[in-house]
């Protein structure tokens, strides 16, 4: 296999015939459903909902459906045991819809509307984590106005910083997100919250960022919430109940890359806040997490098809496929690097060439992969495979140079399923007002 297999859904094979994921062939599906595509594989999906579930047994695992969610994802969730965090009506409709009681939703987001979030109350969200001071009196007001108290999280800021790209650094003070600590900022939302008729104060949250690759900066957001529930039960005589330490765990996209597994991450998490409870007298919280990208991330390859090959002496070979930056924004928005294989036919031991794999988009950072080997009788019609394309793919897609969307498949015991369609032009045109 190349590149190696940690890259790849748990359940993909590379025989003679060409590379299968869940049993069935990628060019066959290429062929049914058409390119590009995102292949899902369900058992993977599912396994890792359950690493995540049995990893953090007695607490709480929240899926960040940020990362992609559609109604049988939700069933999955369902089904598996775990929660989702939606943080728009969109996606708080989507599982309700798919069944998921609003007792296993935690709702977050910095600017939720009166609407969204009288929705969220009336749907009996389990937990709102509140992030503006504006908010903790718009929700008070909203769960008054029905005669309920919200339990609610205070979303935290700890000072932590994530070693991960900017945009998606989100445990520093100085951003759109949560209530600092260093200045503050939480103590007084903490007083807040409180003091407002509508809401219950049952723990704190931090979200630090995304693909982080290293533990010990949520050991050190950990010490530091510890520490604000001491100082909330000394000064408010108040005993927070619920610890959540937000999402973010990274995964592999390239081959030398090294991921925390959630079996070696989730004992180290549970120590320290057992360690930091035990040295300020408090007793041990429910504590929470909220994966995404490393539940939906490995679990899904794109397929594209190579449309033209450019040489040009002296200059790089461009492979251009037929989707790029309307299904894949990570490289233009994060500089994210990736890897891709040809998935379609095997020619044994050919030769390689180092090329980019470009999109069909009018924008020159349109990059599917940077730099990469492939075959050197790579040919127009080819079938290219990128892995890791679960997180943060399908749910960022969209429509520039009205490109549909394109649609997800999963795939299980050799049997493919449409989980979500693919879009058409006309999907796309719709909207416009002649
Ligand atoms: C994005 C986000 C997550 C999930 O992050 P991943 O990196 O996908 O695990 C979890 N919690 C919150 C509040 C988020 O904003």
């Amino acid at each position: 296999m190349h590149p190696p297999q940690h890259l790849w859904p748990v359940t993909t094979t590379n025989g003679p015939e060409g590379m299968k994921i869940g049993g069935m062939l990628l060019s066959d599906l290429a062929q049914e459903f058409g390119t590009p595509a995102f292949v899902l594989d369900e058992e993977d999906f599912r396994g890792r909902c359950r690493s995540w579930r049995d990893a953090f047994s007695g607490h709480d695992v929240y899926y960040a459906g940020k990362a992609f969610l559609c109604h049988r994802v939700a069933t999955w969730l369902k089904e598996e045991g775990l929660g989702i965090d939606v943080c728009s009506a969109g996606e708080l409709r989507t599982a309700r819809r798919a069944g998921v009681p609003g007792a296993s939703l935690i709702f977050h987001g910095n600017n939720k509307s009166a609407a969204e979030l009288a929705e969220a109350v009336a749907h009996g969200v389990s937990l709102v984590v509140v992030d503006s001071e504006d908010e903790i009196s718009r929700l008070s007001a909203v769960a008054g106005s029905r005669g309920v108290r919200q339990q609610v999280l205070v979303r935290v800021t700890p000072g932590v910083e994530a070693h991960t790209h900017a945009h998606i650094t989100t445990g520093t003070d100085d951003q759109k997100f949560g209530f600092s600590l260093s200045t503050g900022s939480a103590h007084r939302a903490i007083s807040q919250v409180l003091a407002a008729p509508g809401l219950e104060l049952v723990g704190l949250h931090s979200h630090l960022g995304s693909q982080i690759l290293r533990p010990d900066v949520f050991e050190l957001a950990a010490d530091r919430l510890v520490g604000l529930m001491a100082d909330t039960a000394r000064t408010h005589g108040v005993l927070l109940r619920r610890l959540d330490l937000g999402g973010g765990l990274g995964i592999a996209y390239l081959p030398d890359e090294k991921p925390l597994d959630v079996r070696d991450f989730a004992p180290v998490v549970i120590d320290r806040v057992q360690k930091a409870c035990a040295e300020t007298g408090l007793p041990m919280p429910r504590l929470a997490v909220e994966p995404g990208r490393a539940i939906a991330g490995p679990t899904t390859v794109t397929l594209y098809t190579v449309g033209t090959i450019k040489r040009q002496p002296g200059l790089r070979t461009w492979v251009s496929v037929d989707g790029g930056l309307s299904d894949n924004m990570r490289p233009a928005l994060y500089d994210a690097s990736y890897t891709a294989v040809r998935a379609g036919r095997t020619t044994g031991r050919t030769a390689e060439e180092t090329v980019t794999v470009c999109g069909r988009h009018c924008e020159s950072g349109d990059i599917v992969v940077d730099s990469t080997t492939l075959p050197a009788d790579l040919a127009i019609g080819d079938l290219l495979a990128v892995p890791a394309s679960g997180a943060y793919h399908r749910s960022m897609a969209n429509n520039y140079n009205c490109q549909p969307r394109p649609p997800v498949i999963a795939v299980r015991n050799s049997t493919a399923r449409v989980i979500v369609r693919r879009e058409t032009v006309d999907d796309v045109l719709r909207l416009d007002v002649e």
